[in-house]
């Protein structure tokens, strides 16, 4: 198995996503009270030394909206975003996701990061492009400095989308593949654009080629798993209290 983290290994940071072994992350009706779940992400964050009052999630609505939240936002859980960022150690960043992708992003000079859930909607609202620019407003974060690293998604073989939703993605270099009569998306295409667009390098953007769908044994998917109720994998970002 490919270490997609391993760009982001050098420095003191805690970056991972769960997988089916974990078990299922996503909350159901009363999410302070799913208790098999908060197990579930209690168990995988304790791998990392982490405690669930340190955690930081947004709503994940499939938003363009990112927000800065520090250790007054711990515990909490951030309503009408889909992506945070921080620069405060012991804060750590979560997303759930069963197809959509993970977004890594990291400054090593400025000791930033930030995780953004995005899916179509989110990219169609530019929440990459958010997430980059936010950073260098809040923290002074030079793009060029930043460190990408995509995770797992719905890969473009097993993600056929309807003429609108294809159109909207028009524009991005390859993201829109059309065999036969139907047309694919290439979700990480596009959030490599919109970070390269607004200065994150090439050279420092990594994609996990996973595919959710694919990789039965090891990930849940939206797409796939249908219509059992939704399962999905989490996602943690931040950085340790240094000791
Ligand atoms: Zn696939």
């Amino acid at each position: 198995m490919p270490d997609i983290f391993s760009s982001l290994r050098q420095y003191a940071i805690i970056v991972d996503v769960s997988t089916k072994a974990d078990g299922n992350m996503r909350l159901l009706d009363e999410p302070e009270n799913d208790t098999a779940v908060w197990k579930n992400r209690e168990v995988f964050l304790k791998r990392h030394g982490i405690a669930r009052t340190q955690l930081v999630r947004p709503e994940m609505r499939h938003t363009g909206n990112v927000a800065v939240v520090g250790a007054q936002h711990s515990g909490e859980r951030i309503s009408n975003t889909d992506g945070l960022l921080t620069n405060e150690q012991g804060v750590f960043l979560m997303v759930t996701m069963a197809d959509c992708l993970p977004v890594f992003l990291y400054d090593p000079e400025q000791h930033a990061c930030g995780l953004i859930h995005a899916g179509w909607r989110g990219l169609d609202a530019d929440i990459v492009t958010t997430g980059v620019v936010l950073m260098q407003r809040a923290f002074g974060t030079k793009p060029q400095d930043i460190r990408m690293v995509v995770g797992p998604g719905i890969g473009v073989d097993h993600y056929d989308v309807e003429d609108e939703r294809a159109k909207v993605f028009q524009h991005y270099r390859g993201a829109v593949e059309k065999r036969n009569a139907k047309q694919y998306l290439n979700l990480s295409h596009v959030a490599h654009q919109q970070a390269e667009r607004v200065g994150v390098r090439g050279e420092h953007i990594r994609i996990d080629s996973t595919c959710t769908a694919c990789a039965r044994d090891m990930y849940f998917s939206s797409r796939r798993d249908r219509p059992a109720p939704l399962q999905t994998q989490m996602a943690l970002m931040g950085m340790p209290l240094s000791t």
